[in-house]
């Protein structure tokens, strides 16, 4: 046997539901990993100067006659996205036998057939389930020229997919595009509107209905919206008692996150899972329960939204390697427009500001123990870091949804001002129905004289965006995060102090807008415990931004 082939083999392991729910892990989170470990890019950035330098040894074989090197590996790049992924293990597994045995018969040709190799080996990397060990593996066993080409498109793939995204999102018919201000990432109008218009309308992604609201079965827990008797549908043995508005909300919510959060259904079909790794029910029933215990202690949204997210994005990634199935995210909004790369929702919420927030290890664990009792493997899915950016994200950009003006009976809060939670409203926080995170209203910044208001006529969490102005193209649109309004006995130096101690204490920062400093009586302000706006953006967007920056100055010089 060949040396070649027996690199093949060491490679060539897909196989049975272990491997699988790597994948799905992987999918969650190590593609994440791969654009944001500091060590694993410092590693590849260290391999890559190695790599480059036995490559030049031979670089004068590899044919770039069509054109300069890197046009040959962005054009092949466009190719290679353009075709589709194969869709289900079996065909998976198939499509990476094929692209590896094609990588590796070229390897055996010489250096002169190292770029083609590496089209091969990168499109085989494309469908395997742990990306990033694979890429170990080829730097181990491949010719370096060839691993060179390799890194090179990778660096590519993360580069292109990172600083495009905001061509591609959100499509054009949202009326509206994301633009830097000020360091920040801003929403705009792409077109003229007049007062009253609707700029467009948005689905959460993910929403959570207020406590009070779930245990008394009023309204639906997935749709938010009140429920009437004659429609409703009550799940058998749900460990929630939730109450849906139809059949329909059930389905979707039981496909997205609710099916792995609190039914003890099997998450792969059973011949995937021959092996019977999946499932100990008793064990799982134990996690989700701790989950309930303590979803309904805490009574925070943020906390459900999390589970919720984390959740689809598992559904998400299984229905992918599940053949025949259809995803769940066929019933989200379409983010991105129709010639996008293909971006993860993980690829989403990880643009999106977050405050800084903490997790217990245990609360951590009561999370990885539901994911890993339903696939074992899976607990990978979430760690310690990850779990308290996703609750800063959630907790940053969430918005209230109240209908019909706000609802009057949702129950005191008894914590104090600073450990209430917040979401974005301009009805106020203690007027919604629930919450919900919506990833293109996420963009907009708050004002006290906004441009903009979300409102859910439809009675449940379907988000209108109206002008509350004129605005013109090009104008940036603007929200109250909270009431903004002054009310009766209350004077306009009141009510610009109230205002400005919930945005701080919800959004960490110091609002600077118009009608804030022309309504500064200049007597000096109480301390507002926030000098600087403390939200953040993660490493690898701050770091892609930064760089396009670069970039586009070197073009203007
Ligand atoms: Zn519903
Ligand atoms: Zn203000």
């Amino acid at each position: 046997m060949s040396s070649s082939a027996s690199r093949t083999s060491t490679f060539l392991t897909i196989a049975g539901v272990t491997v699988l729910s790597g994948f799905l892990a992987y999918a969650v989170y190590f593609d994440y990993k791969r654009r944001n470990d500091a060590d694993f890019r410092k590693k590849l950035r260290k391999d890559k100067k190695r790599v480059e330098k036995a490559a030049t040894a031979s670089s004068s074989t590899v044919d770039f006659t069509s054109g300069s090197r890197a046009d040959v590996l962005k054009a092949e790049m466009a190719k290679i996205r353009a075709e589709p992924l194969p869709e289900g293990t079996r065909e998976k597994e198939q499509y990476f036998m094929e692209q590896a045995t094609l990588g590796e018969q070229l390897c055996t040709q010489g250096p002169a057939f190292a770029v083609s190799a590496a089209f091969a080996f990168f499109r085989a990397l494309r469908v395997y389930p742990s990306p990033v060990e694979l890429i170990m593996l080829y730097q181990s066993s491949l010719p370096p020229e060839v691993f060179a080409v390799i890194l090179e498109l990778t660096n590519l793939d993360v580069k292109e997919r990172a600083e495009g995204y905001y061509d591609h999102f959100p499509p054009k018919s949202w009326n509206v595009r994301v633009q830097d201000k000020d360091g920040k990432k801003v929403l705009v109008a792409d077109k003229d509107f007049e007062k009253g218009d609707v700029i467009y309308k948005e689905y959460p992604i993910v929403a959570a209905l207020d406590w009070d609201l779930l245990e008394a079965g009023s309204h639906c827990a997935y749709c938010l919206k009140l429920v009437h008797k004659v429609s409703e549908y009550r799940p058998e043995s749900d460990l929630l008692n939730t109450v849906y508005c139809s059949r329909d909300c059930y389905d979707k919510a039981k496909q997205q996150y609710h099916g792995i959060l609190f039914t003890l259904d099997p998450l792969l079909p059973p011949d995937l899972d021959a092996e019977g790794v999946a499932a100990d029910p008793e064990k799982r029933k134990a996690a989700q329960e701790a989950l309930v215990a303590h979803l309904k202690s805490n009574k925070k949204l943020a906390d459900f939204l999390v589970a919720k997210w984390v959740a689809l994005q598992i559904t998400i990634e299984t229905s992918k390697v599940i053949p025949g199935s259809v995803s769940p995210a066929k019933d989200l909004p379409k983010y991105l427009d129709d010639d996008a790369p293909e971006y993860a929702i993980g690829d989403h919420l990880e643009r999106l500001r977050f405050l800084g927030a903490e997790v217990k290890e245990e609360d951590t664990e009561i999370l990885r123990n539901v994911f890993g009792t339903a696939l074992p493997g899976l607990e990978n899915s979430l760690t310690e870091d990850r779990h308290a950016t996703t609750l800063g994200k959630m907790l940053y950009n969430a918005i209230g949804i109240c209908y019909s003006g706000g609802r009057d009976d949702r129950p005191q809060f008894h914590e104090r001002p600073e450990d209430q939670e917040r979401t974005r409203t301009p009805y106020g926080t203690s007027h919604q129905v629930g919450s919900g995170l919506f990833l293109v209203s996420s963009y907009i910044q708050h004002s006290c004289e906004p441009s903009v208001r979300p409102s859910f006529t439809a009675g449940n969490h379907k988000l209108s965006l109206i002008a509350t102005r004129a605005i013109a193209a090009g104008e940036e649109l603007t929200m109250a995060y909270v009431d903004v309004a002054q009310h009766e006995g209350e004077s306009a130096a009141d009510a610009r102090r109230r205002r400005r101690f919930e945005l701080a204490r919800g959004w960490r920062f110091k609002c600077e807008c118009a009608r804030c400093a022309a309504e500064d009586e200049g007597a000096g302000e109480a301390d507002l415990g926030v000098t600087v706006d403390e939200s953040k953006v993660e490493d690898a967007a701050a770091r892609f931004e930064a760089k396009k920056a670069e970039a586009e100055a070197a073009e203007t010089d």
